[in-house]
Parts: C-alpha cells; sequence; structure tokens
C-alpha cells in the first residue's frame, strides 16, 4: 500500500490543521522562498504603508500548500490592517459578498480563496467594489425596483486561486498585483523543516531535514505534515532526537514516494510509459486517460514533474524522462541496449 500525503488543504486531519496555523509565518521574514514575489511585496507593502492607502489587488496563483494564505496573512500584518477570510464557494449570493465587504474598516485586506470558484453573479458585483470602492445593490422586484449604492471603504483585496486559467478576463485585470508562486527547491524546504521543528521543539538533524525535504513534493504543507509524522516515530521508536536513520525508517514505513511524488503524479506518469509508449501525448489525451481536467494537470501536476525533470514538454506533446522510467522501475524501449 502507498501512502500519499495531499498538498491541498481540505484533506487535512484537525490536528494537522491545528499545527499549519502554529507554523504560519506573519512577517515576510519567517517566510522562505518565492524571493522575487517577496521582494516585490515587501516594496509595494511598504509604498502602500507610507501613502497610508490600501495596497493594490493582488492575486496569488499557483498549486496547493506553496503558501497563499500564508502570504496574504503576511500582507494584512505587514500593513498593520484588519484580515478577513472567506472563500468562492462559500460567498454564494451577492448579499454575502455585500455583508462582507461593508464590515471592513479603511485599508484592511479581504483573502477570498478558490477565487475561481465564484458565482459570476457575486464576480459582477466585486467589479465595482475593487474598481471604485462602491456596490450597486438591486432593491425590490419589478416596477419598484431601484440600485442602492453603497459607498465602502478603500480596502485591499487578496484572491487566490490554484486555476488561474479558470479565471474570467475582466477579474483578473482588476488585480494590480500579480503573484505566481512556485514549487519550492529541497534546500527551501529545509530550512523551512527546521524553522518548524525549532517551534514544535523537535530536535531534527540537518540531514535528516534534508532527507524529509527531498520527499515533500516541492510544498511546505507536506514538508510540515510528514515533520509531524516523523516527530511520532522519533518519540515512540527512539529517545525524540529526528536523525537520518529515524527519518528514513519513518518514510519507509510511511511508503513514501522516494521523490514525494504523489498518487495523480505516478498515474499520470504510468499513463504517458505505458498507454503512450512514453509519448509524445497531448494534455488532452492524457486528462482523459487519468479521468482529470486537462487545467489542473497543466496548472497543478506537470510543473512538479518538469521542474523534477520526469517530464518533457515538447512542440509534440508531453514525453517521459529516463528519470520517470527508473522511477517506475521500466524499461525504456527507446534506450534499451543490445548486449550481443
Ligand atoms: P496555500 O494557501 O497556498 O494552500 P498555505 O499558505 O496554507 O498554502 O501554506 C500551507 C502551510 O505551509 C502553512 O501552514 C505554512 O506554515 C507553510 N508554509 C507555506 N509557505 C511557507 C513558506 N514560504 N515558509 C514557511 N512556511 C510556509
Amino acid at each position: 500500500m502507498d501512502t500519499y500525503l495531499r498538498a491541498d488543504s481540505e484533506h487535512l486531519s484537525s490536528a494537522d490543521k491545528e499545527l499549519e496555523k502554529i507554523l504560519r509565518p506573519l512577517e515576510f521574514y519567517d517566510f522562505s522562498g518565492q524571493d522575487n514575489i517577496v521582494e516585490n511585496l515587501r516594496i509595494f507593502v511598504k509604498a502602500a504603508n507610507m501613502r497610508e492607502e490600501a495596497l493594490d489587488h493582488v492575486l496569488l496563483h499557483g498549486p496547493p500548500g506553496l503558501g497563499k494564505t500564508t502570504l496574504a496573512n503576511i500582507i494584512a500584518n505587514e500593513l498593520n490592517v484588519g484580515f478577513k477570510i472567506s472563500s468562492g464557494p462559500v460567498l454564494d449570493k451577492p448579499g454575502d459578498l455585500a455583508g462582507l465587504l461593508t464590515s471592513l474598516d479603511k485599508n484592511d485586506v479581504l483573502f477570498i480563496d478558490e477565487i475561481h470558484r465564484l458565482n459570476p453573479v457575486v464576480e459582477e458585483y466585486l467589479y465595482s467594489a475593487m474598481e471604485d470602492y462602491r456596490i450597486d445593490i438591486l432593491i425590490d422586484k419589478g416596477p419598484a425596483a431601484r440600485s442602492v449604492q453603497i459607498p465602502l471603504e478603500p480596502f485591499t483585496l487578496i484572491g487566490a486561486t490554484t486555476r488561474s486559467g479558470l479565471l474570467t478576463s475582466p477579474l483578473r485585470a482588476r488585480f494590480g498585483i500579480n503573484c505566481h508562486l512556485n514549487y519550492y527547491t529541497a534546500d527551501v524546504l529545509k530550512k523551512i523543516i527546521i524553522r518548524a521543528a525549532g517551534i514544535l521543539k523537535v530536535p531534527i538533524n540537518a540531514d535528516a531535514a534534508d532527507e524529509i525535504s527531498r520527499r515533500s513534493r516541492g510544498t511546505p504543507r507536506i514538508a510540515n505534515a510528514l515533520l509531524r509524522r516523523v516527530r511520532d516515530f522519533a518519540q515512540v521508536i527512539g529517545d525524540g532526537l529526528i536523525d537520518l536513520k529515524i527519518a528514513r525508517h519513518s518514510l519507509e514505513a510511511l511508503n513514501i514516494d522516494k521523490y514525494g511524488l504523489d498518487e495523480m503524479d505516478n498515474k499520470i506518469l504510468l499513463t504517458i510509459v505505458e498507454k503512450f509508449a512514453g509519448g509524445p501525448v497531448g494534455l488532452k489525451t492524457i486528462a482523459t486517460a487519468v479521468g482529470d481536467d486537462e487545467g489542473t494537470i497543466e496548472e497543478v501536476y506537470e510543473p512538479f514533474l518538469i521542474m523534477e525533470g520526469f517530464i518533457k514538454r515538447t512542440p509534440r506533446g508531453r514525453e517521459a524522462t529516463e528519470k520517470a522510467y527508473r522511477h517506475l522501475n521500466k524499461i525504456n524501449p527507446g534506450t534499451q541496449q543490445t548486449l550481443f
């Protein structure tokens, strides 16, 4: 049996959710990686603070577990303003949005997670709110119907999405700051793991942190979850210290993939290798074969598989690399050598 850790927060246990809160950095200083984004945001936040104005609206996009919620929190914190949180599917009716917007104080941050899942009617109301800080609400029906304009305090909307491809262009155009978060390198994840271990007061050796970081699928959320599991092993079968031996033993016992790949990653690789002889094969065909949509594969799974060198994007489609064959324990017919 294989154990896969999921990067999306919907599948977290309540203990893991609690852990996320404790480990969430509150300042740019504690946020590792995504250097370019952090550098720019620091400047924009500083400028907004100097002018005592609301920061421009920010769109954060990228795969789950890479720090979008964390960054939104940090921005509000560094702006020293209030922070309200909601999500696309929750904001079902225009009234819900109006209630939320009118509750904001001057320059507050409103965070809307999964903003690509906003109801289109609610989204329309958001346009004037973002642009002119006002909402037009229609009161009554029929001949008595009239539109009432409600002024809002200046605010910053931070939208987060794993699927930026699904955003409508009018919504996308209203964000002045647009940041794409990438998967983390093992080096940065190692730093994140060591910081988290410090907060949890778990002693950990550098080589053990290194081992965990390489199996975390480039994702801080997974790194933290793995740290928690390994900590249990260290406490029960060791003396509490996470050393390389304990880390390896726990990751083996948990059947964590050597490269941190998850179930869908492996399914995609197997599909390319087994059904399409290693490719090249089009994204649409892969999506149909694995039973997920094209956009999710392109925006969530593929970037990690490409970054780690498991697949290549070619003009004729996706191709599995030698590393993918080795990982799946398969022989690449293209490079098979004749011995005699
Ligand atoms: P997202 O909103 O993109 O799904 P989150 O912001 O909820 O991801 O991050 C998941 C967890 O990973 C958080 O608890 C946070 O502690 C941790 N995390 C994410 N990014 C970083 C980072 N750059 N540095 C340290 N911890 C991070």
